[in-house]
């Protein structure tokens, strides 16, 4: 490695949103970092379909495709 050039890293915690913990090298500055999501609760590792909708995403679709619904069968019908 050359000197001077890479970042400071140390192990940090990171703690999950779902409890899980585990400790990585980082050139984080905190000691303890908190994620959404990690390798034990994502849907891709645990082989469960869950939805993750941090932004409320799906509500929103919800919402918007439940109203022009209705719409769209009556302009069917018509
Ligand atoms: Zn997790």
């Amino acid at each position: 490695m050359q000197d001077k050039i890479h970042p400071e890293s140390k192990m940090t915690q990171f703690i999950c949103a779902c409890g899980n913990k585990f400790s990585a090298l980082s050139t984080l500055k905190e000691t303890d970092h908190h994620v959404e999501i990690c390798s034990a609760c994502h849907p891709f590792f645990t082989g469960k379909e869950k939805l993750i909708d941090s932004a409320g995403r799906i509500e929103k679709f919800n919402r918007r495709y439940s109203k022009k619904a209705p719409e769209k069968a009556a302009a069917a019908k018509a």
